[in-house]
Parts: C-alpha cells; sequence; structure tokens
C-alpha cells in the first residue's frame, strides 16, 4: 500500500506517517508504495494492530465449496511438444491436429487458440501448440505448471542438437516427464539408433535398452506412427495419474491472450480443475471478469468447459498474462477486492524482487550467515569446448558448503530462454565470450538475473572461488552507455574498414574511459576502443540514438554488416 492509503487505514495524517518514516532515514512521499515489512512497522508504531493474511489464506476464504474426494475423475494429459528448431514441431502439430481432431463433424475449421485437443479410442490428449520453448519457461516464470508429459522431437537425420539439450534442461528442472518422438524416419539418411545413442548418453535411456525413456519412431510428414505416439503419450501419463473434480469451480491457467476487435479482451484458459460455465465470475491475474461466452479449438461455442479443455473465454475486464492463474469465485464483490489485493502485490512484488535473486554477493552474503547453498550455474559460451571446459572446471569447486550444480550448458548468445531458466530455478549465468542479445538483456534487468561476462576461464573460476570463500572483492562492473547497429561497411584509405551505423539505444561515445566491443550473432569478436567517431565528415564525441555515424576501432577492422557495436565503462562497485 502506499504511504497515503496506510495512513487512512490506521487513521492519522499522512504527514505524520512521513515524519515517522523520516525518523527512519526514508524520505518518501505520501505516494510511495510501502513494502509489507515497513508497512507493518509504522502500523504497529501508531498502535494498530496489524494481521498478515497470505494470498492462499484469501483464497481459502473464497473456496467455501464442500469438495467431495469421490468426484475425482481422470482428466486428458497435456502435452507440450519441444525440440531443436526445424525438427519438426509444427509438422507433427499440424500431423496430429489434422487427422485427430474430428473437424467435419463440428462443421467448423479448426482455429488456432493455442491449445487443441485430439481424440483416440475416445481419450482426449491436449497439445499446447504454441512450440518453442520460451512459453513453455515463460508460464513456468509466472508459477504456472500445465504440462504433464513434454513430447521431444528429435529428427532422425540430425540427432541431438542445442535446443535439444535446452528442452531436455528445461523438463527436467520443471519436473515433467519426457516422451521422446525420434522423427524423419522416412529420410534415406535417418538413423534412430544414433538419435538413441546420443539421447542415453544425456541419461534418457531408450526402454527397449532397458531404460525409461519412451521412444517412438515417427514420420510427422509421412503421418507414420502417429497413433502408436498418442497411444504413448497415455500410457505415459496414465502412471501419473492425473485427475480433476468437474463439480468443483473452474481453476486455469492463461495459455494466450489478446485484445480482439469488437470482443474485447478474449484469453485462452487450459481449465485445469472443475468446470467453467458461462456466466461464472472469476479472477485472472489481477482482474476479474465475468464468462460471457466460451469457444471451443474448432470455433463451437460452449456452455460450459471440463477439466483439460482449452476454451477461449470473453468477458474480462483486462488482458492477462500467458501463465496467470484463473480462478472462478462465488461472490463478485470479493474478486474485485482479491484482483486489487493481487494488483498491490504485484507492485510490492516488482519492487523487492531483485533482492530476492541470487547473485555472487548474495551467495557469500548467505555463506557467511552460516547457510548452506547450492548453486545454479548456466553456462553460455562461444565455442562448445569452452562450455565444456568450464562446466567441468566449475562443477569441481563445490564443496559442503556450496553444491555447484551446472543446469545447462550452451554455445550461443544469452537468449531470453536463458535467462528465463535462471530465473525460475534461481541460477546465475556465465556468459563466456557471448552477450545477452536484446530480449534478454532487457528480461534479466527486470527478473533481475545475475549475469557474469567473461572471456577468461581462470577468471571465472578464481570469481567463484571468492565468492565461496567470503573474498569477493569490490568488483567492477560494466555499465553500457549505448548500441550501434552497422548497416554497411566502407573502406577508408590508412585505415581499413569503417562501420557506417545506426544508433540504436543510448549514446556511443568516445569520451573519457568509454570502451567498445563489436558483437557478431552474440559472440564478442573484438575489444578494444573507438578509433574514430564521425557524423558526415565531422569528428564528434558522442552520437545519441537514431542518429547514423561512422565508426572504427582502434588496430581493428574486421567489421561486417549487421554486427553490433557496444559501447560500455567500467566501474567499480563495492559488494553488498
Ligand atoms: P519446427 O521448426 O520444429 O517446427 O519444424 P517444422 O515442423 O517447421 O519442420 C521443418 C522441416 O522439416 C519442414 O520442411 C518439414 O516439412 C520437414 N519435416 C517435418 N517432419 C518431417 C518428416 O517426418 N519427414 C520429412 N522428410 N520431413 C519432415
Amino acid at each position: 500500500m502506499t504511504v497515503k492509503d496506510l495512513a487512512e487505514k490506521i487513521e492519522v495524517k499522512a504527514k505524520e506517517v512521513l515524519k515517522k518514516l523520516m525518523e527512519k532515514r526514508m524520505v518518501l512521499t505520501i505516494n510511495t508504495t510501502l513494502d509489507t515489512e515497513t508497512a507493518t512497522m509504522i502500523a504497529r508504531e501508531f498502535g494498530a494492530d496489524v494481521k498478515m493474511r497470505t494470498f492462499e489464506e484469501e483464497m481459502v476464504v473464497l473456496e467455501s465449496e464442500v469438495i467431495d474426494p469421490g468426484d475425482l475423475v481422470p482428466r486428458a494429459p497435456v502435452v507440450t511438444v519441444l525440440g531443436h528448431v526445424d525438427h519438426g514441431k509444427t509438422t507433427l502439430l499440424d500431423a496430429i491436429r489434422e487427422t485427430r481432431v474430428a473437424e467435419q463433424e463440428a462443421g467448423g475449421i479448426t482455429q488456432h487458440i493455442g491449445a487443441y485437443a485430439a481424440e483416440i479410442d475416445g481419450r482426449r490428449i491436449v497439445f499446447l501448440d504454441t512450440p518453442g520453448h520460451e512459453a513453455f519457461t515463460m508460464m513456468r516464470a509466472r508459477g504456472a505448471s500445465v504440462t504433464d508429459v513434454v513430447v521431444l522431437v528429435v529428427a532422425a537425420d540430425d540427432g541431438v542438437m542445442p535446443q535439444t539439450q535446452e528442452a531436455i534442461d528445461h523438463a527436467r528442472v520443471a519436473d515433467v516427464p519426457i516422451l521422446v518422438a525420434i522423427n524423419k524416419i522416412d529420410k534415406s539418411d535417418a538413423n534412430p539408433e544414433r538419435v538413441k545413442q546420443e539421447l542415453a548418453e544425456r541419461e534418457l535411456t531408450p526402454e527397449d535398452w532397458g531404460g525409461q525413456t519412451v521412444m517412438v519412431p515417427v514420420s510427422a510428414k509421412k503421418r507414420d506412427n502417429l497413433d502408436t505416439l498418442l497411444e504413448m503419450i497415455l500410457l505415459v501419463t496414465e502412471l501419473g495419474e492425473h485427475k480433476a473434480n468437474p463439480k468443483r469451480m473452474a481453476t486455469g491457467a492463461v495459455l494466450e491472450a489478446k485484445v480482439d476487435r469488437g470482443r474485447g479482451p478474449v484469453a485462452t484458459i487450459l481449465v485445469q480443475d472443475g468446470t467453467l460455465h458461462v456466466g461464472d465470475n472469476f479472477i485472472v491475474g489481477t482482474h476479474v471478469g465475468r464468462v460471457r461466452a466460451l469457444i471451443d479449438d474448432r470455433g463451437q461455442p460452449l456452455k460450459e468447459a471440463e477439466p483439460s479443455s482449452p476454451v477461449e473465454v470473453l468477458g474480462l475486464t483486462g488482458l492477462p498474462q500467458p501463465g496467470d492463474a484463473l480462478q472462478v469465485v462465488a461472490d463478485a464483490a470479493k474478486a474485485r477486492q482479491i484482483a486489487l489485493l493481487r494488483q498491490n502485490q504485484a507492485k510490492e512484488k516488482a519492487l523487492v524482487s531483485r533482492g530476492t535473486r541470487v547473485t555472487l554477493e548474495s551467495l557469500q552474503q548467505q555463506l557467511a550467515e552460516g547457510e548452506a547453498k547450492e548453486l545454479p550455474i548456466i553456462i553460455k559460451a562461444d565455442v562448445q569446448g569452452s562450455a565444456e571446459v568450464l562446466a567441468e572446471s566449475l562443477a569441481k569447486l563445490g564443496d559442503e558448503r556450496v553444491k555447484i550444480r551446472i543446469i545447462h550448458t550452451g554455445v550461443g548468445a544469452i537468449s531470453e530462454w536463458d535467462v528465463l531458466l535462471a530465473s525460475t530455478s534461481n541460477a546465475i549465468i556465465i556468459g563466456f565470450n557471448v552477450r545477452p542479445d536484446r530480449n534478454a538483456a532487457g528480461v534479466a534487468e527486470r527478473e533481475g538475473v545475475d549475469i557474469r561476462k567473461h572471456s577468461v576461464i581462470y577468471n571465472v573460476t578464481d570469481e567463484l572461488k571468492k565468492a565461496m570463500t567470503g573474498l569477493l572483492e569490490p568488483t567492477t562492473r560494466e555499465r553500457q552507455l549505448g548500441l550501434a547497429e552497422v548497416r554497411e561497411v566502407f573502406k577508408v584509405p590508412k585505415i581499413g574498414l569503417a562501420a557506417g551505423c545506426i544508433v540504436t539505444d543510448g549514446s556511443i561515445t568516445r569520451a573519457g574511459d568509454a570502451q567498445a566491443r563489436l558483437v557478431r550473432d552474440g559472440v564478442i569478436v573484438h575489444e578494444g576502443r573507438i578509433g574514430s567517431l564521425r557524423r558526415f565528415k565531422d569528428d564528434v564525441n558522442e552520437v545519441k540514438t537514431g542518429i547514423e555515424c561512422g565508426i572504427t576501432f582502434e588496430r581493428f577492422s574486421d567489421i561486417k554488416t549487421g554486427d553490433v557495436i557496444e559501447a560500455f565503462t567500467v566501474e567499480k562497485v563495492a559488494t553488498v
């Protein structure tokens, strides 16, 4: 709550509250949002009685319904398809949709609402059809776990590739079982045995080799063996015994949300438990609503949607985020109250979340306070060799107080996906000769993920050792000044190649101790100082966003169109 809200609640003048805060060396305004701790402290000092009620308790208050365990019935499993790009995820999803969704009888064309239900022998399987790791991880980052099984698509002519490994790592962190579809077996160079071998090396041992992992050879293109795949999905998920109670008020998760012309905010909801009816009042994320219409994956209007049904829901008052929870409530007024509570909590969380992420500095502090810790690490490097060497040498650094767990290694730029994985598993990211791409940098900032950038292996191990022994010195930290994109490259007599650029972020400067690096596809190609910075024929010291300029590096001219030039300074910061 804000200072003003608090003052009203405890019936004192806002000025008095501000004064009290000032005594505690907090100089705020009446519109500043206070965290729970501060608000509680101040309220108590004014003699108010403070009772804490968590969000979960609020929900319990809501759920006055009586639940009979005898009402539990099996529900359809929910599948996410993951795998390396071009291994056939989209083709597989389309093939299953076209062969297994009874669209003719419904008389409609299936519409893409983010998920669909397939049928085999009268049993349903729900497929989330936004293939791609971001959706899966984004949902998890927002606290939703909707996937019962991951179908990992691996092309038999290509084998395990970097994103295959990423998918395995993500499924493992999420604790979701993996079923493998070995795809493209129709191709002449298909080698399913090699795929099995490569997967076995990654602790996914096929059943026919005495392991636990079900692997089904398929051809998504020729639509071969898809029924077996579906049967195996049912088999694997039966062991998980997924049940739900259709008699309850519905709960679910947002898969997609958009504002539709004429229809207003529309969300695709996966009903996870209970039954959702037209007319139900609900909260979704920080918004309230009343179901105006339900539309299924075939474009058909429904009166109600049972557990494990993906449905479009109309009647929202705002746009929720993928992964937000939907909860039907009996009382619309109560729903509005909770939505408000959630909005405040979201604000508060944004204020404090940065402090709760693990960073090397916070690790050091936790150790000093005697808390044994596990440190999950993600390594991204410019080449596979470095990633492996780093993983090995870092894993060895763990001791009885800190266990170092490498949860993912990869090659190339640090992606949004890496950052989300770090965020959900509270890991730090080590970038070796690589940079975060544009999206990743923003997400890391927002999520407060610690990205340590290095280019010497010794420095990485040294830094980690120091953090573990509490010797992490005041470190230097980079501050990005600006980014420029190389639009063209031209020859300059005597100097070599110069880059014709446009500044896309911040400003490029050659003032003071500014340095610059050249980044190609997320990998650092060169680091040094800017030789010359020009606007037309004039030398300048600084060029701001949106402006074109010519840039050369000192003693370096291997510049290519599409490269990114990053200007930065190195500052000293004290450890916390
Ligand atoms: P995604 O990036 O994983 O979604 O892969 P796509 O589904 O877009 O497939 C990539 C390419 O592989 C496309 O040209 C598909 O036609 C082709 N493809 C997908 N499945 C098969 C298959 O079973 N056999 C063959 N021969 N080609 C396939």
